[in-house]
């Protein structure tokens, strides 16, 4: 907790340790009442949801699978611009109750990728869990079924996000020291 320095920028601290423990524990209980019976498989988004997907199905108290995918665009042609692909989904994922594990949804531009790559996919369902949300940037329509907190529109890193690269390997949030 306090202050971080990370490359140029200072973080301070913002969500705790205990806060975070505590929501995943209630987000636990309510997917268990919802999906609990559905042997789902959880989808945790590279690289940020590491932390969060971790902690997140060690308190979920029943049956469930695991991947991690990442989301990449590459330049297709001219005429398609920019195409997307979730790299690690090498299982099928028909029939299946799918929970998608992000770190943060900001605009929503990266839900909407994973939510177009995945609603042909044949999944029974499709469930949105985050960390943390963005109502003040969010301009999607996709909605977000369980959101561990709402921030403002402020930089945030730690507990698996970064800044550069740096600063995923602690075990609370910090925002952003605007100076
Ligand atoms: P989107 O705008 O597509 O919802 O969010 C895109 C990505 O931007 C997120 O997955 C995350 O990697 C990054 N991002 C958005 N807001 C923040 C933030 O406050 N801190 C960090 N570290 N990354 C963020």
């Amino acid at each position: 907790m306090g202050i971080i320095k990370l490359q140029d920028k200072r973080f301070e601290s913002y969500i705790s340790k205990d806060r975070i423990q505590e929501r995943i524990k209630v987000l636990a209980e309510e997917l268990k009442k919802d999906i609990g019976d559905d042997k789902p498989l959880f989808l945790g988004i590279l690289n940020g949801s590491f932390i969060f997907a971790s902690d997140l199905i060690r308190q979920c108290d029943f049956p469930l699978n695991i991947s991690f995918v990442k989301v990449a665009s590459y330049l297709g042609t001219k005429s398609s611009g920019s195409v997307s692909q979730l790299i690690g989904l090498n299982e099928s994922i028909l029939g299946k109750t799918v929970v998608v594990v992000e770190d943060i949804v900001d605009t929503g531009k990266t839900i909407e990728k994973i939510d177009a790559l995945l609603k042909n996919s044949g999944a029974k369902r499709i469930v949105y869990v985050t960390l943390l949300f963005k109502p003040d940037a969010y301009s999607k329509n996709i909605p977000i079924d369980y959101k561990a907190f709402d921030i403002p529109n402020e930089f945030v890193v730690g507990y698996g996000l970064d800044y550069n690269g740096w600063g995923r390997n602690t075990d609370c949030i910090y925002k952003i020291v605007e100076e």
